[in-house]
């Protein structure tokens, strides 16, 4: 069993998609264990998103991240990590699979809806970095 954290992004809140994005992980069988519903600071998406300090669309990301509130949740299923990733498509909406969230919903390589761990080690780091134990279930 496998777990990854899931963002619906501020975007996808904005669009009204939060359920739509939910039914597609219910239609997978993939479980929900953890949900919030949050609006994060600047520092808050600066140390979210610290491996891309880096690049040239730091600041602008941190910004979009912080400009309206978001959906975390906690994935749970065998593969999960990867399942998700399937179900979300590529990063820039354009080069995305059809019917993947991306190519459904985003409309930009940045504001492209939703954000799903890449890796075992990255999906523990942020899970912990917005759900402590007790707010987990199972
Ligand atoms: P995420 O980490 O959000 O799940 P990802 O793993 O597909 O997405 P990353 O390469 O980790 O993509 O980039 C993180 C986020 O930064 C992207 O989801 C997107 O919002 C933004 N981003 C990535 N590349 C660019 C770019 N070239 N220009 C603007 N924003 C970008
Ligand atoms: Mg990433």
């Amino acid at each position: 069993m496998e777990r990854t954290l899931s963002i619906i992004k501020p975007d996808g809140v904005k669009k009204n998609i939060i359920g739509e994005v939910i039914k597609r992980f219910q239609d997978e069988k993939i479980n929900i264990v953890a949900i919030k519903m949050i609006k994060l600071s600047k520092e808050e998406a600066k140390g979210f998103y610290a491996v891309h300090m880096e690049r040239p669309f730091f600041d602008s990301l941190t910004n979009f991240m912080t400009s309206g509130p978001i959906v975390v949740m906690v994935l749970e299923g065998n593969d999960v990590i990867a399942r998700n990733r399937k179900l979300m498509g590529a990063t820039n909406f354009k080069e995305a699979d059809e019917g993947t969230i991306r190519k459904d919903f985003a409309t930009d390589i940045e504001k492209n809806v939703v954000h799903g761990s890449d890796a075992p080690e990255t999906a523990a780091f942020e899970i912990s970095y917005f759900f402590n134990a007790l707010e987990i279930a199972g």
